[in-house]
């Protein structure tokens, strides 16, 4: 399947419900220089953002009941976004989480009255209250754990099927990021980890978590997962690795590193 890379500021995303609008034919690509309004549909709400290094970022929500135009389908934005590029998923993936945080903020959460987008700053403001909600980001960790030249992998139940991954969990309030590594790892698998270090970070918007990523070290206990978790792990050495996920996610780039270092 070929991927397009085009001008990502002329891209229009319109999401209804969870799904992206996309041409149905051989080529997944997004709606460029087309407008809502072009394309004969009326979106609930609408934004198209300037940043200031010259970004733009266009997004569209509609209803449930909106037929997509002829040629074109609404499909699921997880999948789309695997084959789209990285600098489409990224603009995609922000487009999304502007377009999901504003229609979960559209009334105050302390007085219910009706808010509306600050013109001083990205915020949606309380128009009675004054109270001020950001955009919602939840970190999580994901973590590259690593046991005698072997590779901690785990299958969650939602993955597709064959695939294994390196482990990640959501921050939880009053936690340091090493607190969460050790803790999700100890949870997960009953194992204890040290020599924790950072690696990198990606936005990850389903629907709005910012992945932090981290390699540590096996340091005591036998693997006993949390089956209401995972559905299987364990130490995988390169010559015998499951499915892995590609080099779009961090997850993906995580597990390349950890190769790369194997070889070396
Ligand atoms: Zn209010």
């Amino acid at each position: 399947m070929e991927t397009k890379t085009r001008n990502t500021c002329l891209i229009w995303h319109i999401f209804r419900e969870d799904d992206i609008l996309i041409y149905d034919d051989d080529q997944i690509h997004l709606p460029e220089e087309k407008n809502p309004e072009i394309l004969g549909i009326e979106p609930i709400r609408f934004r198209e953002t300037a940043y200031p290094e010259g970004e733009v970022i266009k997004w569209a929500e509609v209803t449930a009941e909106t037929e997509p135009p002829e040629g074109m389908k609404f499909a699921p934005r997880r999948k789309v976004l695997e084959v789209l590029g990285e600098e489409n998923f990224a603009s995609s993936g922000k487009a999304y989480h502007f377009m999901d945080w504003t229609r979960k903020n559209l009334f105050c959460g302390r007085c219910g009255s009706p808010m509306k987008d600050s013109e001083v700053e990205r915020s949606r403001i309380c128009t009675h209250c004054d109270h001020v909600e950001y955009p919602t980001i939840s970190p999580a960790v994901i973590v590259a754990v690593e046991k005698e030249g072997k590779l901690l992998l785990g299958r969650s139940p939602r993955f597709p099927k064959g695939r294994y991954s390196v482990l990640a969990g959501f921050v939880e309030p009053g936690e340091s990021l090493e607190d969460t590594v050790k803790r999700e790892i100890r949870e997960e698998v009953s194992i204890e980890v040290d020599d924790i270090e950072y690696f990198g970070s990606q936005p990850w918007p389903f629907p709005h978590s910012l992945m932090l990523g981290f390699t540590a070290k096996w340091k005591s206990g036998a693997i006993r997962i949390d089956e209401k978790e995972i559905e299987d792990a364990g130490w995988f050495s390169p010559e015998e690795f499951p499915e892995i996920p590609t080099t779009l996610s961090i997850a993906g780039k995580l597990i390349g590193h950890f190769l790369k270092n194997r070889k070396n």
